[in-house]
């Protein structure tokens, strides 16, 4: 076992020797991912760091890791500031401190597999000012003092049935080919790996919480398509579902078929596609067009089928959900229960409702000032107990084949302070103003993420993260292209027109350094609006999560009328979707905590 000191100081050394006067780290791998397979988790392996973003670079003589807000202090506890600078993004980026550190002449590596073309173009210009140079690695130099990395998974593929699809392969490329045509382009790449396993009606095993296949793929005009991915991974069962026009390759031999484009007009993904990629489709002699992947609208925008799935995984969900809360409410109080056994008992309580293939990402157990830690995952070493009168905070999801779910509850154990019930209303009221909101057809998220934060801005109050992502079916838990979020924020796709049958979360917080945290989320779904009058189409969100919000820590009087008719019409709800998937004392403490506020 080596030290991460003794990490850095052998990659300083393999630095060297390939004549390399730096390096810069990405946690991301060959397909732009958020959630990384073991074999690409270079940045943690390097620096330690478990955070779901960041990067690091590497210098002779100093280091820095890049972060954003919601890692803040996280990274203090996981990264030994003695060999590393803490850097906060977007404020200073990678790019900005290689121009400020980096030696004058500096050759400073980059995989070209690990980094968008965009960003190779900025961090150039911005070393040209240095006279230094930005030089692609033929060989990532981590891999090559990583002994022990693990291999990328070899796990099968499977099929994803058009119960839950919706929509068949066969015409998810047929409308990829129609739009190819209409951009007179002949071929279009796919390298997301969400994208492909919608495309291709398949799922996979490779990645934790998000169920994807390491692979690559390019759609052609005629509808037909190239497919790489490891042969071991293709059983007979998908083989057949895949049909005839699909051509089977190894993913390896992916970088060398870009070759054969030559005079070939080739759209590429400037944000999902790697600068690799653009590299090998240029040598090769393509017109390579910059435009978004064609699946990523299509898949954003929900069919029939995939959100009478996604209701149908959300109440099983919910119906888990619920028995661990009303289990919580018994147990917390005897001072039995800790970060990481509650974590435990939630799982158990969604694999005993049933269907669940995976978590849809870490399950954030937070108890009092670790609630306030945004992207906080518990460990052994952090693992707290849930004292009396504090919040807990859980935030968590599961991947089911109809769906992927993403939910937020704060819950007081023993008496929470006025305080407390006082920003756990400010963000009550947010979490309301959104979900009620109405909004012209091609509204951008951006424009309702005010609506989220307004009572904590009259406190003078405010959370570092955004209000709301975009949700897959039974694929990321992260997925755009829309976003809920501040415009001009790092968090991309706030610009994006929100429209009917998007999901989204709609989860504003409160944070309180060292004593506890608050967040609410439900997942939401755009639909059309009928107004009387109403002189433009308008849209607004139907919810699609159903878990009681804690009325202990609701200040009714700073609710409004509306408000108050609003959590009261919740509940009722919440007790007509989840209520008939219970029985006996659980269901009694539903009805408890769904009653409404006046009684
Ligand atoms: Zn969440
Ligand atoms: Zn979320």
């Amino acid at each position: 076992m080596s030290t991460y000191e003794d990490r850095l100081s052998a990659l300083r050394e393999q630095l060297k020797a390939d004549r390399l006067d730096g390096f810069v780290v990405p946690l991301t791998d060959e397909h732009m991912s958020e959630y990384v397979g073991s074999y690409a988790q270079r940045l943690a392996w390097l620096t330690g760091f478990q955070g779901s973003a960041g990067s690091a670079v590497v210098l002779p003589e100093e280091a820095a890791i890049f972060t954003d807000g919601r890692y803040t202090l996280q990274v203090r506890e996981q990264v030994d500031g003695r060999h590393w600078a803490y850097q906060s993004v977007p404020e200073t980026s990678a790019a900005e401190w290689l121009k400020q550190h980096a030696a004058e002449g500096a050759r400073i590596g980059y995989d070209p597999w690990l980094h968008t073309k965009e960003w190779v173009t900025k961090a150039r210009q911005a070393l040209g000012e240095k006279e230094a140079e930005l030089v692609p690695v033929p060989r990532n130099p981590i891999d090559a003092i990583w002994s022990d990395r693990p291999q990328p998974s070899k796990a099968r593929l499977l099929v994803q049935h058009d119960n839950h699809a919706g929509k068949s392969s066969a015409a998810k490329r047929q409308e990829m080919a129609d739009w190819l045509k209409e951009q007179k382009a002949d071929a279009a790449v796919l390298s997301a790996l969400d994208s492909i396993a919608w495309t291709f009606n398949v799922r996979g095993q490779d990645v934790e919480h998000t169920p994807v296949a390491l692979s690559f793929a390019l759609i052609h005009q005629d509808g037909t398509a190239d497919l790489f991915v490891a042969p071991e991974k293709v059983g007979e069962d998908v083989r057949q579902h895949l049909g005839n026009g699909v051509r089977l390759h190894d993913r390896a031999a992916f970088e060398p078929f870009l070759g054969s484009f030559n005079g070939k007009t080739v759209v590429a993904d400037p944000e999902r596609a790697v600068a690799a990629i653009f590299e090998a489709l240029e040598a090769a002699g393509a017109n390579v067009v910059r435009k978004r992947d064609p699946s990523v609208l299509p898949k954003a925008i929900k069919n029939a089928a995939e959100i009478c799935g996604h209701k149908a995984a959300q109440a099983r969900d919910g119906a888990a959900l619920v028995r661990f809360l009303h289990w919580l409410s018994l147990e917390a109080p005897k001072g039995s229960v800790d970060e990481l056994s509650a974590a435990a008992k939630l799982q158990a309580f969604r694999q005993a409702g049933g269907d669940l293939r995976d978590t849809s990402f870490d399950t954030i157990s937070g108890a009092g000032p670790n609630g306030a830690i945004v992207h906080y995952r518990v460990t052994e070493a952090t693992n707290r107990p849930i004292e009396m009168n504090s919040l807990y905070l859980v935030d968590s999801g599961g991947q089911y084949p109809d769906g992927t779910t993403d939910v937020t509850r704060t819950v007081a154990v023993g008496q929470p302070t006025a305080e407390m019930r006082d920003r756990f209303t400010r963000v009550l009221k947010g979490h309301i103003a959104v979900d009620r909101a109405l909004f012209p057809d091609g509204t951008r998220g951006s424009q309702l993420d005010t609506l989220a934060r307004q009572f904590l801005w009259r406190a003078g109050l405010d959370y570092a993260h955004g209000t709301g992502h975009g949700v897959g079916s039974y694929l990321s838990v992260h997925e755009g292209p829309q976003r809920i979020a501040p415009a001009g924020s790092s968090q991309a796709g706030g610009d994006e027109p929100l429209r009917a049958g998007m999901i989204l979360s709609n989860e504003p917080g409160y944070y309180k350094t060292g004593e506890y945290g608050i967040r609410i989320e439900n997942l939401v779904l755009v639909r059309p609006v009928e107004i009387g009058g109403a002189e433009k189409k308008m849209l607004g969100f139907e919810t699609l999560t159903f878990a009681p919000i804690d009325r202990s820590l609701v200040e009714a009087g700073l609710l409004s009328p509306e408000e108050r008719q609003w959590l009261d019409a919740y509940h009722a709800k919440v007790l007509e979707v989840i209520g008939p998937l219970l029985e006996g004392e659980v269901l009694g403490w539903l009805k408890q905590q769904c009653r409404p506020l006046q009684n």
